[in-house]
């Protein structure tokens, strides 16, 4: 994802990697310890060229919700807006309806109707285009092409919809721009609130050959933030795999496991036998130049905490003003920007669930700046 070699667009799309659950969508209250005069979600958006949705449209799959986050969706300014499903869509997932129906005939029926229904609402519009796993290529109304690469996928944790036992093969071509996928990579912007890093060694092994020049994700909601990562070795360089069950709390489960990588292990490029290591932090992250990578914004850095000194307190009000101001967190990956992105040096991650544990919106969505090759 990510050519800009030749003509170089100046008409900067931008992409907010937004995972929009627009219940209760302007609702001001107090978070982070910060007295907000606004929700850190707050209609209307800032206009953009493309809204990205990462997914989990619905809490519950129904009917009703789609529609409401659809209207929602509608009501941003962007020419063009995509979105994917995540786990808790599970109408739009056919084979998981066909698999959980009742024997009984109406009801499975009415199941094959709901996943009509559903899939009628997100993908029969003119105004949103709704993608299912695979490369896509989109040429906006200001003349750039984006080309994208799209996954509703996570690693199986509790009976949701587009979930896989094992393995899953994440195909993502080099030379695109933007990587949206429901679930983070492993070992970035990935920790759960039990501690376990949720995301999958599949994924990152994919992005990291990959290299698009943003990763955009949700799922793992408390992991909100941006990660900047400059890679540590060249592009196309063998590096070794990340494997394992990669099994992920679901987001929003009501129960966490713990030990969830219990059995990760890695498979060494230099060695002909696994290395089983268990309770092992990621060993995805040495894939990375970890003294250039650097956070863009995270739950930490805006939340106010009782170690803070008083001038780092006035710099996270100072910010979270700016983004609220603002309705995202803002950040530029074009040459003259804040975090430069080169194709195959650098990637942009973005965990951009807005909604924390409890369903409350408590983040705010991300804006990306970004060149695109004329189309
Ligand atoms: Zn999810």
């Amino acid at each position: 994802m990510d050519p800009i070699p030749a003509p170089v667009s100046h008409t900067q799309g931008t992409l907010p990697g937004p995972t929009i659950q627009p219940r209760n969508p302007i609702f001001p209250y107090t978070l982070y310890g910060h007295t907000a005069t606004r929700s850190p979600f707050h209609l209307p958006l800032p206009a953009v060229d493309v809204l990205i949705h990462c997914g989990d449209l619905t809490k519950r799959s129904s009917a009703e919700e789609y529609r409401s986050t659809m209207a929602a969706i509608r009501q941003v300014q962007a020419p063009v807006k995509i979105i994917i499903a995540g786990n808790h869509d599970l109408s739009l997932h056919q084979q998981f309806v066909k698999d959980n129906m009742n024997e009984n005939v109406s009801k499975s029926q009415r199941a094959l109707a709901f996943h009509a229904e559903a899939k009628h609402i997100v993908a029969g519009s003119k105004d949103v285009t709704y993608l299912e796993e695979g490369t896509h290529e989109v040429s906006l109304p200001n003349g750039a092409r984006l080309r994208l690469y799209t996954s509703p996928w996570t690693p199986s944790y509790g009976g949701w919809a587009f979930q896989y036992e094992g393995s899953h093969n994440f195909s993502i071509p080099a030379g695109i721009d933007v990587a949206v996928t429901h679930g983070p990579p492993l070992g970035i912007q990935d920790s759960a609130s039990n501690g376990d890093y949720a995301g999958c060694p599949m994924l990152f092994n994919s992005i990291q050959k990959a290299r698009p020049r943003i990763h955009c994700f949700g799922h793992i909601h408390e992991a909100w933030g941006g990660y900047y990562a400059h890679w540590a070795s060249p592009e196309g360089t063998p590096w070794q795999q990340a494997t394992g069950s990669g099994r992920s709390p679901g987001g929003s489960h009501p129960s966490y496991t713990s030990g969830t990588y219990n059995d990760l292990h890695f498979d060494y490029d230099d060695s002909n036998s696994d290395v089983s290591m268990p309770d092992a932090p990621p060993r995805t992250l040495e894939a990375l130049d970890q003294a250039r990578s650097r956070a863009v914004e995270t739950v930490d850095s805006l939340r106010l905490l009782d170690k803070d000194s008083d001038k780092e307190m006035a710099h996270k009000r100072e910010r979270y003003a700016r983004h609220s101001a603002e309705g995202c967190c803002r950040v530029d990956v074009s040459p003259e920007g804040d975090a430069p992105v080169e194709r195959g040096k650098q990637t942009l991650f973005l965990n951009a669930a807005i909604l924390d544990r409890r369903y409350k919106i408590a983040h705010f969505p991300w804006l990306v700046e970004i060149d695109l090759p004329i189309a």
